[in-house]
């Protein structure tokens, strides 16, 4: 399946089904797997031997899923997990440890920031964060003998910032570290990181790959190009004496990364995904590049319409042009920029609420990326544990609204925005 299209692979990705089996993926709602003899389940745990042992580490509906997206990405494989929080801190911790250092972007995720400020600092690795305006040699400064890599979001969450996964994988490459990015809003059907030189590639599923809200979940792709042997990975290089001396790079080559993330961070930590949702969030997944396109030309129609409107100080949408990022936008997002919008109600945070409260068809969730349109208001909510420094520095001005656009009729959306903005101004 390799060479087929995005278009084709989110529908018949990662499941061949032989003569008579089942045409739709089975959920595969067991933690065990039989075996006739002992020796093969030694070889299992071994890992001389492949095979499902025990779903806390693998499963056949996940494996099916876990496919899907390798193919989606151009990966060599992935692992999923139990939600995208745990996706993140496994494709951290399957490099880092007590004692390490990594570069990230300022601007990530709110969960994903406290996450990497404050967890992994108490786990003992050290993160400098840098800023999508430094220089490359601002950048390159901070990097030091222990740092292990560079970690940004395609599409940041909620500022909608792009960002320049070449320049960050060329600058990561030239200190033999790799490029982590989060792929959570672009999806593989909008962008593919690897396409642009990122090594590892992670997802939040919970959000457009499900894209019906049903299922919290995550997923880490490795796209097997980067080079463990270069002397800074003794964790994948070296003997680990919990299999027996096992070196990850010469037992599994290209697919050590991964191999590594499954067999002892799953394995050890459980941050497993259920088999029923990685079935939902794979039927989920048949449909996305529909919805992408749908949501994608949504928003970028209510961008511009909100742009228009008297009652709306600013909005952000990377396909707008006079977007910061539209440069970067028509590069790596030239299929369209999802549906995920960052706007101002005129006035402030009073405005901003009364504009929540009036909406009608557009719910307030704490969500985004499902088909149906909602809103949050980021300071308040989902950054809410942010510094007021940490939420300038992360693009989240006090009177910023999330939109997440959803599929619905467009027409019938920006009537529901535009009655709630008036009533904002009353
Ligand atoms: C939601 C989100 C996460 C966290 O994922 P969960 O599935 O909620 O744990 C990480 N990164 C981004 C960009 C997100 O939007």
């Amino acid at each position: 399946m390799k060479n087929l299209s995005v278009e084709t692979l989110c529908v018949q990705g990662g499941y061949e089904p032989e003569n008579g089996e089942t045409r739709i993926v089975p959920i595969y709602q067991s933690t065990t797997y039989k075996y006739d003899s002992a020796d093969e389940v030694g070889d299992l745990f071994d890992l001389v031997k492949e095979g499902h042992m025990y779903s806390r580490i693998s499963n056949p509906t996940l494996d099916v899923f876990e496919k899907k997206l390798a193919l989606l990405e151009g990966g060599i494989g992935a692992v999923s997990t139990s939600s995208g929080q745990a996706a993140n801190l496994l494709a951290i911790l399957t490099l880092c440890k007590n004692g390490d250092h990594i570069i990230a972007f300022n601007n990530l995720y709110g969960g994903t920031f406290v996450l990497i400020q404050s967890r992994l600092k108490d786990f003992g690795i050290e993160t400098t964060f840098v800023s999508l305006d430094d220089t490359d040699e601002e950048i390159e400064s901070h990097i030091k003998e222990n740092t292990k890599l560079i970690f940004g979001e395609t599409l940041s969450n909620p500022s909608v910032r792009v960002f320049d996964i070449e320049r960050y994988a060329d600058l990561a490459h030239r200190h033999g570290i790799p490029l982590i990015v989060d792929n959570t809003f672009p999806t593989p059907y909008l962008c593919r990181p690897f396409d642009f030189g990122a090594d590892i590639v992670t997802h939040s599923t919970t959000k457009y790959l499900d894209g019906h809200a049903t299922s919290v979940g995550g997923i880490i792709v490795d796209s097997g190009k980067f080079d463990w042997n270069n002397g800074n990975f003794p964790c994948l290089t070296d003997e680990d004496p919990n299999y027996h001396g096992l070196s990850y790079t010469k037992a599994f080559g290209e697919a050590a990364y991964i191999t590594k993330a499954r067999v002892v961070f799953i394995r050890d930590l459980g941050t497993t995904l259920s088999p029923f949702n990685a079935f939902l969030t794979n039927l989920g997944a048949e449909t996305l590049a529909l919805r992408m396109d749908r949501h994608s030309e949504n928003a970028l129609t209510i961008a511009k319409h909100l742009q228009a409107s008297p009652n709306v100080a600013w909005v952000k949408y990377p396909l707008l042009e006079d977007n910061e990022d539209y440069e970067l936008a028509k590069k790596y997002l030239s299929k369209g920029a999802s549906g995920i919008i960052s706007f101002g109600v005129k006035g402030g945070v009073e405005e901003g609420k009364k504009f929540i409260d009036s909406l009608e068809l557009a719910s307030l969730v704490v969500h985004v990326g499902d088909i149906r349109t909602h809103v949050l208001h980021p300071a308040s909510m989902t950054h809410r544990q942010l510094s007021k420094e940490a939420q300038e520095a992360a693009g989240i001005e006090e009177n910023a609204i999330r939109l997440s656009v959803g599929i619905e009729n467009a027409d019938e959306i920006i009537a529901d925005l535009d009655q709630a903005l008036e009533k904002s101004q009353r």
